[in-house]
C-alpha cells in the first residue's frame, strides 16, 4: 500500500531534536513500522503546484498524511486525480485543508487525532492574551534594541483581572481556555457556540452564553477564537463585525486564520478599534512574506502577538499525534473501528457536526 505523508522540513533542527516527529526527516517516528509491514511510505513538505511531489504522488497513494502546521490542501479536483485514496489523517487537529465535502463525495475517509494538542493551544491562546493586554512585546523589543522608557509601553499595558473575556467555540479548546483563566478573576468568561454547555460545565468555568455575535462582541475586551473553519465561520470576523468590537479590544485566534478577513484586521488595529491581534494561523501558511499580518500594527506601534504556526506542534503534541496517526493507520490496515472522536468523514457520510451545522 502507498501511504503519502506532507509535512513540514525540520532540517538541523530535526537531526538534532528526534522529537520533532512531525517532520519530513523525522517521518511522524513511523518509517521502519510502515517498512516492516511492506507499505511504501513516501515523506515530502513539496505541496504546492501540479509538479509537487503531492500531486505526483496522490494519483496512486492509498493513504495520505496531512498536518494543519504545512498544509498539503487536498481540493476536489486533486482527489479526482487521486484514484487510489481511501483515508486521510490529519495529523494534528483541524482538516479544514481538506474539502470535506468533496472527500464525503468520492468516499475517502478523513480522521484527525482528536484532542491531541488541545491543552497545547489553550496555553497558548492564555499566553498570547496576556502577551497582548500587557503590551508584553514593545517592550521586549525596547530591551532588545538598549532603551529603556517606561511610560512608552506601560501607556497600553493593562491588567487581566476585572476584563471580560469571551470565546467563539467552546469546545475542547475554548474551553480549556475558560478553566485556565479561572485564577486571573475576569470580570465574565462569555462564549458564543451554538449548544450550550450543560449547567455545571458553565458553573465550573463561569461561562455565560450570548445567543448574538455582535452582542457578544460588543461585550468582550478579550476574544478569543477556538471554532473550526468552514463555510459558517469563514470570513466570520470581518471589517462589519470588527466595528461591532468595543473600541480597543483585543482578538486572539489560534483557530484557523481564513475565519479573520486579513486586510480587516489589519486595518482595525491600524485604526485602534483594536487594540491587538495575536495567533499563530494564517490564511495561507506558509504566510507570504508581504502578508499584511506580518508588520500590522496599533497606533502606538504595538499589538502584535503573531508568530508561525505552532502552537500546537509542541514535542509534547508531536508525541501525541504521532501516536494517534499510528493508531489510525493500525486501525486501518486491521479494519477495526476507528475512534468515533476521530472521525471526520466516514465512508461517503459526514460524521461529525463540528465543521458546520448541516
Ligand atoms: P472542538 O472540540 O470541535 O470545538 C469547536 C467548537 O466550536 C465546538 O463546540 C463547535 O460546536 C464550535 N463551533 C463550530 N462552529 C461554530 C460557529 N460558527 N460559531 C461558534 N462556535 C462554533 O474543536 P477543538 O479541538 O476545540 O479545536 C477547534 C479548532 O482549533 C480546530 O478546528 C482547529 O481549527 C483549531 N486548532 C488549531 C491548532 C493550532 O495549532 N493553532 C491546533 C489544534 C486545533 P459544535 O460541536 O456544536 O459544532
Amino acid at each position: 500500500m502507498k501511504v503519502l505523508a506532507i509535512l513540514y522540513n525540520g532540517f538541523n533542527a530535526a537531526v538534532k531534536e528526534p522529537r520533532l516527529l512531525g517532520t519530513v526527516e523525522n517521518k511522524l517516528g513511523i518509517d521502519k513500522w510502515l517498512a516492516s509491514r511492506g507499505h511504501e511510505y513516501i515523506v515530502s513538505s513539496d505541496k504546492e503546484g501540479p509538479d509537487s511531489d503531492f500531486q505526483k504522488h496522490i494519483v496512486d497513494a492509498e493513504v495520505l498524511i496531512t498536518t494543519p502546521f504545512h498544509p498539503g490542501y487536498l481540493t476536489r479536483e486533486i482527489m479526482e486525480k487521486a484514484k487510489n485514496l481511501k483515508i486521510c489523517v490529519t495529523a494534528g487537529v483541524g482538516s479544514d485543508h481538506v474539502d470535506l465535502n468533496a472527500a464525503v463525495d468520492h468516499k475517502i475517509q478523513v480522521l484527525e487525532v482528536t484532542g491531541s494538542n488541545v491543552v497545547s493551544v489553550a496555553e497558548h491562546v492564555v499566553m498570547n492574551i496576556l502577551t497582548l493586554v500587557r503590551n508584553f512585546v514593545p517592550a521586549h523589543e525596547m530591551i532588545e534594541r538598549g532603551d529603556w522608557q517606561v511610560s512608552d509601553v506601560a501607556r497600553n499595558a493593562f491588567d487581566l483581572e476585572g476584563k471580560v473575556v469571551g470565546t467563539i467555540g467552546a469546545g475542547r479548546i475554548g474551553y480549556r481556555v475558560l478553566e485556565r483563566l479561572i485564577p486571573f478573576d475576569c470580570k465574565e468568561h462569555l462564549y458564543y457556540d451554538y449548544a450550550k454547555l450543560p449547567a455545571e460545565r458553565e458553573k465550573a468555568v463561569k461561562a455565560r452564553k450570548v445567543e448574538d455575535i455582535e452582542d457578544f462582541v460588543g461585550q468582550c475586551d478579550v476574544v478569543t477564537v477556538n471554532a473550526p473553519l468552514h463555510e459558517g465561520t469563514r470570513g466570520l470576523i470581518n471589517e462589519k463585525l470588527l466595528s461591532k468590537f468595543k473600541p480597543g479590544a483585543w482578538l486572539v485566534n489560534t483557530a484557523r486564520g481564513a475565519i479573520c478577513d486579513a486586510d480587516a484586521v489589519a486595518a482595525a488595529l491600524k485604526s485602534g478599534q483594536l487594540r491587538g491581534y495575536a495567533g499563530d494561523v494564517w490564511n495561507v501558511q506558509p504566510a507570504p512574506k508581504d502578508h499584511p499580518w506580518r508588520t500590522m500594527k496599533n497606533p502606538l506601534g504595538g499589538g502584535n502577538g503573531m508568530t508561525p504556526h505552532y502552537s500546537g506542534t509542541t514535542l509534547d503534541a508531536q508525541a501525541r499525534y504521532a501516536a494517534g496517526t499510528k493508531s489510525i493507520l493500525e486501525n486501518y490496515f486491521e479494519g477495526k473501528e476507528q475512534d468515533p472522536a476521530n472521525v471526520i468523514v466516514g465512508v461517503g457520510a459526514w460524521a461529525t457536526k463540528s465543521y458546520g451545522q448541516r
